[in-house]
């Protein structure tokens, strides 16, 4: 086992000594040499307070604070190493701490049921090995959520990037579309994720900034694109706070007219994560994009807090299922059925799929087979800077005439 591997800070929470002990051996017998345990959720946090943490195995059922509370009081203290739950509750039960630990934003490593067998830990314990370029031990997480004066200071120096995640046709399997993902670069030269700097933009008040820069790099591109040859349908996220604004149709009308980009071949994904607050500007505003021909998505679907309520009263032409239904739907029927409602519903609705998050083979065909229209995901290919996709697209193209003939 590599030097880096071994050095992993692994945490043992559960109230049974004996599941203690005998997890505490068989990582040892596994060749990690830093395992501390601790009996219940109380001691996990104090520990954390002492040392760094990269692997924490949250046994879900202690007396006291149970796994669930600590796995909220972890989220708080911004703990960014990985999460095991184990439990010897149904598998079920284990799917929904997971969610948590998704909708907390903490890692999940997957799950463990008791009894721990050393072939189920060993195999799980060979997932974490790091891979790919970023080769940085699990628990070097990114730091948490940019402050405001950082973000402040990041606009200022007027570095907002994209990067673009293609869509591809499930049937076909022919790139019809890129989503658009915004990207800060700092000084150094480090790209900074949405989810360390949009929810603070939201909060403060820069977001509005944030998409206008974001649409006017991804319009730009498209242009380039279609001078190279290139065309693809542009989606771009926007925030509720982009859409309370009156002024943003005849915003981005202009951005897209000065361009040449046409507004039938841009989508705006909206996400539902916040409550509608101004629901009559909100229609107002998406009557009128639908009006200018914008193509309108609702992101993340299912996540939120209205989603069936927005899909009743907004004007959407596109439904896309969100990853944490898609990941996974080939070998959980829960997942599948709910992929295979929304497939349904979308369709009574008039509207086209876009299945967000496929890294498996066996989850794309699933998703094709229950009629899903597109895919996006890891399987296919990550976001990418503007001038990569084009090399992308080239490539794939000549790969599927190749196929063909
Ligand atoms: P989203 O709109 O749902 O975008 C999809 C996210 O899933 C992207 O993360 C993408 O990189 C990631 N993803 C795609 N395929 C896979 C996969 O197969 N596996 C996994 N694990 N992840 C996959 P990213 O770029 O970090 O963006 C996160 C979120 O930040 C976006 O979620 C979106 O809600 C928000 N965001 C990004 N750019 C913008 C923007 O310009 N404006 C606003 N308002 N929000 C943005
Ligand atoms: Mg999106
Ligand atoms: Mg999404």
């Amino acid at each position: 086992m590599a030097e880096q591997e071994s050095a992993l800070r692994m945490l043992i929470v559960d109230d049974e000594p004996f599941v203690q002990r005998l997890l505490a051996t068989m990582l040892a017998q596994l060749g990690y040499r830093n395992v501390v345990t601790c009996s219940s959720g109380t001691q996990a946090l104090q520990q954390l307070t002492r040392s760094v943490v990269d692997v924490l195995f949250l046994d879900v059922n202690m007396p006291g604070m149970d796994g669930v509370e600590l796995i909220r009081l972890l989220a708080q203290a911004r703990y960014c190493g990985l999460v095991v739950p184990v439990s010897g509750e149904d598998s079920r039960i284990l799917e929904s701490v997971n969610r948590l630990l998704s909708a907390h934003q903490l890692k999940s490593a997957g799950c463990l049921e008791k009894p721990v067998s050393r072939a189920r830990l060993e195999s799980l314990l060979q997932s974490l090995k790091p891979k790919g370029s970023a080769g940085k031990l699990p628990g070097a997480a990114p730091p948490g959520t940019l402050g405001i004066k950082e973000l402040h200071s990041l606009l200022a120096s007027g570095t907002v990037i994209a990067h673009y995640q293609p869509q591809v046709s499930l049937t076909s399997g022919a790139l019809v579309g890129v989503e658009t993902l915004a990207r800060l670069r700092d000084a150094s030269g480090a790209t900074v994720m949405p989810n360390r700097f949009i929810a603070v933009a939201e909060e403060y008040g820069l977001i509005r900034e944030i998409t206008r820069r974001v649409l006017q790099c991804a319009l730009e591109q498209a242009k380039a694109w279609r001078e190279a040859g290139l065309r693809v349908g542009l989606a771009v996220n926007v925030s509720m706070d982009d859409l309370a604004a009156l002024d943003f149709p005849d915003m981005l009308d202009g951005m897209a007219n000065a361009l040449g980009v046409e507004p039938q071949s841009i989508t705006l994904e909206v996400t539902e994560s916040r409550v509608l607050q101004q629901l009559s500007t909100v229609l107002d505003v998406l009557s009128r994009l639908r009006l200018k021909r914008f193509r309108l998505s609702i992101d993340d679907f299912g996540t939120g807090h209205s989603s069936l309520a927005q899909l009743r009263d907004l004007p959407f032409d596109e439904l896309k299922i969100d990853r944490g239904f898609v990941d996974g739907a080939s070998h959980n029927c829960t997942l599948r059925a709910i992929c295979e409602a929304n497939v349904r519903m979308a369709k009574q609705l008039s509207m086209s799929t876009v299945a967000e998050g496929i890294e498996t083979q066996a989850d794309y065909d699933v998703l094709r087979d229950l009629g899903c229209d597109a895919g996006q995901g890891y399987l296919m290919a990550r976001p990418m800077p503007g001038e990569e996709l084009l090399r992308w697209a080239r490539e794939r193209a000549q790969r599927a005439a190749r196929d063909c003939g």
